[in-house]
């Protein structure tokens, strides 16, 4: 491709509202353009990248037997209906109607449409097993759209879906694509980690992300220094010290705070002292102290959690021992209704006495009043509240905390359980490593749906004893444009994007520096058709610009392999060879050009393959 015609935008800055690097540098690249929030167009430069994404997980998913079909982006309702999705998915899902009346929406994700597909036609265990995928444009009206094609609300996303006719294979399934992922990855010349994810209510070790590590990940990865375990924070267990815990397993435990004596309880006034930091600053003395209660509204009803103050109560993990379907943090009116007071003076103390009219041992019953009977309320706490002696707890009550809590004196809990966030340092859940916290790229994400869809949508088949079975099912999903952003992040410096070889959208960058001298565009012409010949992609910047301006643009195109045509070095026959990723240039030989480019590439490509890993 010659750069005069080609259509390549080149910017000296980024917009304003581009945020991360990778952001910055595929607008200013000339990559992408943005038409509404979220929503992009795709210039040359931009889809031959993408393309090149999408052939390598083309590849590597037909290498793995899957079958590559297309799905329709716009979805009649009733099959979201089907599998109860219409009325649960929120506004993530885009409703539309046709001239009739009738309702569609653009798809998320295509569970609904394949199992519709499959359904149909499949009746036998013999025609099993089946994995499906396209690649395809997906659409999620997501709440905050930012960061390029990192989180758009239109983007490219490869799905597969697997269809099985037991648990075993399945799960050999599952183990493929993880294995598949892999190599996707590694081929992308990314540094990744595959980690253990939450799996909702479906539940099991069958859900892993597959994470790019970059400071600018939306997502927290807590990864052992001594052994493989590395999960999302949203799912990271922990493990604590010390000793003589209930609720835990006997080898593990946990260290309380010292020989102190429990001191009488009291109410002190803490006007408008509502965060963590407020309150143990206010009293002088360490979040350590505070047991930070949180109200829960969910599925399940309003419950009360209680974690210690220096940590962060894990959503996910509440909602998984609670067994809901949904749960947020309850708003104002509940917080009120349950606690009589404004959010940020809730408390364990008297907390399921309320509207009983009953007081709170130690303190006469004036204290508490109104409210909602709250007999059923249930109160968990994460283990580590255990070891709080003399602890703060909001009084439930505008303005005011009690000091010198004590559980089971002053009140009790109703189940322990792991429900906090790991923090960077804790123990690792799986041996004596400590665990580290990373930012990572959510780039991949395999799961295994169990019988979810096929049993809501009845997509059943007969097993060699000709019962008819739900089949098993399993999905696996790439963000193609995500994984390109990622790329950048990883490979980037303060000029530009450096490509890695796999991934670019050209091989070759020539520059011949003055186009008006005929000797050298000669030699550039030549150069241009035997590496076009060689079946590489080359672009040759054949402007009538200022060498400058052609160096920073190749910077900031940041094409693997740059080759620069000037008079001086034609002088000895050569040209000046410069990898992007390198400091220095060097001179080549005209006639030796091919095959010092061909022999760079092929290295590159070799570095890209590697053994898959298998599961830890
Ligand atoms: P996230 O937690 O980042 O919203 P998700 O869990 O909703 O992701 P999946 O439903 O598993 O994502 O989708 C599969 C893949 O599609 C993700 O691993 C990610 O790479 C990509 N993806 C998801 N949402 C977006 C988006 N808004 N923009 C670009 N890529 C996305
Ligand atoms: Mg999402």
């Amino acid at each position: 491709m010659k750069f005069s015609r080609m259509f390549l935008p080149t910017l000296k800055e980024a917009p304003s509202d581009a945020e991360i690097v990778s952001h910055m540098l595929m607008i200013r690249a000339g990559m992408i353009r943005k038409i509404a929030a979220g929503i992009y167009n795709y210039l040359p430069m931009g889809l031959k990248v993408i393309k090149k994404v999408e052939n390598i997980v083309r590849e590597e998913m037909n290498k793995a037997g899957a079958q590559e079909v297309s799905m329709p982006i716009v979805v009649p309702s009733e099959l979201w209906q089907e599998s109860g999705r219409w009325d649960i998915y929120g506004k993530e899902l885009l409703r539309i109607k046709d001239r009739h009346q009738r309702n569609f929406c653009l798809g998320p994700t295509h569970e609904e449409v394949v199992t519709e597909m499959v359904r149909k036609e499949v009746r036998s265990y013999k025609e099993l097993p089946l994995n499906i995928y396209q690649i395809q444009t997906k659409f999620r009206d997501e709440i905050r759209p930012r960061f390029g094609l990192m989180r758009g609300r239109e983007f490219i996303m490869k799905d597969a879906y697997s269809f099985h006719a037991t648990e075993e294979d399945a799960e050999r399934e599952y183990q493929n694509m993880y294995d598949t992922y892999c190599r996707i990855f590694e081929r992308c010349g990314l540094k990744f980690r595959a980690v253990e994810a939450e799996t909702g209510a479906i539940g099991g070790r069958f859900s892993h992300e597959f994470m790019v590590l970059a400071d600018t990940g939306e997502d927290s990865i807590a990864s052992c220094n001594k052994c493989s375990y590395a999960a999302n924070v949203e799912r990271a267990e922990t493990k604590m010290q010390g000793s003589g815990v209930r609720g835990l397993p006997s080898n593990v435990s946990i260290g309380g705070q010292g020989s102190e004596k429990e001191r009488p309880l009291e109410k002190v006034s803490t006007p408008g002292m509502k965060t963590v930091e407020e309150v143990s600053g206010f009293l002088k003395t360490t979040p350590q102290k505070l047991m930070k209660t949180l109200i829960y509204n969910s599925d399940k009803g309003v419950v009360a959690a209680l974690v210690r103050g220096d940590y962060e109560l894990n959503e996910s993990k509440l909602k998984r021992l609670l067994d809901a379907q949904w749960l947020n943090l309850a708003d104002e009116e509940t917080v009120r209704k349950t606690t009589n007071a404004p959010s940020g003076f809730a408390g364990p103390v008297g907390l399921k006495d309320r509207g009983q009219g009953a007081g709170v041992r130690g303190l006469p019953p004036q204290s508490l009043s109104g409210g909602q009977n709250n007999t059923n309320l249930k109160i968990f706490a994460d283990y580590n509240v255990q070891t709080i002696v003399n602890g703060i707890t909001g009084a439930n009550e505008a303005d005011a905390h009690f000091i010198n809590v004590n559980i089971d004196r002053d009140f009790t809990i109703d189940s322990y359980a792991d429900l906090r966030i790991a923090a960077d340092g804790d123990l690792c859940p799986r041996c004596d490593g400590v665990l580290k916290i990373f930012r990572g790229i959510e780039v991949g994400h395999v799961f295994k749906l169990g019988t979810k869809y096929s049993e809501a949508m009845d997509a059943t088949f007969l097993n060699e004893k000709g019962q008819g079975k739900p089949m098993i099912m399993g999905c696996y999903g790439i963000g193609i444009g995500r994984t390109a952003a990622a790329s950048i992040e990883q490979n980037h410096d303060e000029k530009g994007i450096i490509w890695p070889m796999p991934l670019a959208p050209f091989h070759v960058h020539l520059i011949p520096v003055n186009v008006k001298d005929k000797p050298t565009m000669d030699v550039a012409e030549s150069i241009y058709k035997n590496l076009m010949n060689a079946g590489l992609d080359v672009l040759m910047d054949d402007r009538d610009e200022r060498a400058g301006i052609k160096f920073n643009d190749a910077d900031l195109i940041g094409i693997p392999i740059r080759l620069t045509i000037g008079s001086k070095a034609l002088k000895e026959n050569s040209v000046e060879l410069k990898m992007r990723n390198a400091a220095d240039a060097s001179l080549i030989k005209i006639d030796d050009v091919s095959k010092k480019v061909l022999e760079i590439i092929e290295q590159a490509d070799r570095v890209g393959v590697i053994t898959a890993t298998r599961l830890p």
